[in-house]
């Protein structure tokens, strides 16, 4: 086998997984409807369920990573024709763009230059001018470190007939997600950001609303693997086959879950923070500033600035190779211009943020 050498993986995700999430993916694999497995997946649904902060029945884990779970939402609660408003500043907004397009969708979007948030009444009153079906915004963009405020978006949109579709890959288990407080329809995430898993897994929540607007659907769902009317089949009480299940995969996110919950959500986001504060003083202190909004700083995700006349790809290559931290260069338009710093469930330490402040101010003063 392949020697992999030990990193700190401090940049966009994947995260650094925790030994017990490890242990737990090594276990002999059994079948997909043994039992002992559905147990472990019904498992599975009650903690994803405490992590979303809802009750939604239809909450599961789509196989695949991410975008899966970005494109099961479109594909499943959105019809060709049908309008759909998307809230674009950073990368994650353009790629829901370009999916809600490939499932057909009538795609109006509203656009904040990189880094910017949109503030949530601009959003109420484009949904009162383009009167979509569906509303999709990016809670955490992970191209941009901004914190998106989502909280006061759920009744005015319903007030106005669409789902509201949220983006929380890179904040469920590093910031407060409140599906159900917040009037979310639908929403997806990863496993590798704050969760601290393998990437592999998109946990989903549906709204009985959106379920609603799946079963009204006058066409089948483009997609035969997402189709969530056949996968829920899997996921609830019937345990019909459709796909085989990431069994072992699943043992990991079980776990992760699991450590979440024994940390206590609130603990763990006051973690996010601290070492996020931590960070910043320290890059402060450095002369090195954020790109995203003030105020509105992604605790998980630090999107800073390099500094001029530095070398973007040597100073990460020798975090690298002399250190074994990883983070993560700009994306889209803050290519060559940011570093993208990851603070992320397991790795959400003071003691990493510090090894990084050390690392960089060497790598600097050279
Ligand atoms: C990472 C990320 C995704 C995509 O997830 P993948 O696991 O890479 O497919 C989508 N949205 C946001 C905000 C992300 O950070």
């Amino acid at each position: 086998m392949i020697a992999i050498p030990q990193r700190v993986l401090m940049g966009p995700g994947p995260s650094d997984v925790s030994p017990r999430v490890l242990e737990a993916l090594g276990r002999q694999t059994i079948g997909h409807l043994d039992p002992v497995f559905l147990q472990l997946m019904d498992d599975i649904r009650t903690k994803m369920r405490q992590v979303f902060r809802t009750h939604n029945e239809m909450t599961l884990a789509v196989s695949g990573t991410g975008s899966a779970g970005m494109e099961t939402l479109f594909v499943n609660l959105v019809e060709p024709g049908e309008k759909v408003l998307v809230c674009v500043n950073g990368v994650f907004g353009q790629r829901m763009t370009d999916v809600a397009q490939r499932c057909g969708a009538d795609v109006e979007t509203i656009e904040k230059p990189f880094g910017q948030v949109f503030d949530q009444n601009e959003v109420i009153a484009a949904v009162d001018r383009i009167r979509p079906k569906a509303v999709a915004i990016v809670h955490a963009e992970t191209s941009t470190g901004a914190h998106q405020p989502v909280d006061k978006l759920g009744e005015a949109i319903h007030e106005r007939g669409a789902l509201l579709l949220l983006d929380c890959v890179t904040s469920l288990g590093g910031l407060p997600v409140e599906i159900d407080h917040w009037g979310i329809d639908a929403a997806y995430s990863g496993t590798q950001k704050c969760l601290s898993c393998p990437p592999g897994l998109s946990p989903v929540t549906l709204s009985p609303r959106a379920v609603q607007r799946l079963e009204a659907r006058t066409r089948k769902v483009q997609s035969w693997y997402l189709d969530l009317s056949m996968v829920r089949q899997y996921w609830g009480q019937e345990r019909f086959y459709h796909h085989t299940a990431p069994i072992n995969m699943l043992y990991g996110l079980h776990e992760a879950l699991a450590i979440a919950l024994e940390e206590g959500l609130e603990k763990r986001f006051s973690r996010h923070r601290q070492a996020h504060e931590h960070l910043k003083t320290g890059l402060r202190d450095m002369g090195i500033t954020y790109v995203s909004q003030e105020g509105h700083h992604l605790p998980m995700l630090n999107a800073v600035k390099i500094p001029p006349g530095v070398d973007d790809l040597k100073v990460r290559g020798r975090l690298l190779d002399d250190y074994g931290i990883e983070i993560g260069g700009g994306l889209g338009n803050f290519k060559g211009k940011a570093w993208r710093i990851g603070l992320m469930g397991h790795g959400a330490t003071k003691r990493n943020a510090e090894m990084l402040l050390s690392a960089l101010r060497e790598i600097l003063k050279a």
